[in-house]
């Protein structure tokens, strides 16, 4: 019966409430926090939409729904949002006792490795 094929019940995003908020458990990126609804086709026509009864989760890499409960936290920011001034960023030159920043290969107000 070919004609069981062609309709079907799909889910939609409706709105995105926080983007960014949990992890896909497909593939591991990002994934936003939806509003979705669920829209029945016939002959690839939108008959009929309601909506979903809670947010869930939503991954556009993979186009993927999931409750919120399962989604691991977000990965976190990348390197350079976190990245603040501390003790372990800074080095002390053995041989001019100035502080140099921990990324310095030499020191540069005496010119000795560190
Ligand atoms: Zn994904
Ligand atoms: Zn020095």
């Amino acid at each position: 019966m070919f004609f069981f094929f062609i309709g079907g019940v799909n889910q939609q995003v409706r709105q995105v409430l926080k983007s960014g908020v949990g992890r896909c458990i497909g593939c591991g990126s990002r994934s936003d926090l939806v509003e979705y609804e669920k829209v029945l086709n016939l002959f690839f026509i939108p008959i009929k939409r309601w909506p979903g009864k809670e947010p869930v989760m939503y991954c556009d890499d993979c186009k993927l729904f999931f409750p919120q409960s399962i989604s691991p936290p977000p990965p976190p920011p990348s390197v350079e949002e976190t990245r603040l001034p501390s003790v372990t960023d800074v080095l002390k030159c053995h041989y001019c006792s100035r502080e140099v920043d921990a990324d310095f290969r030499f020191c540069p107000f005496c010119g000795s490795a560190l």
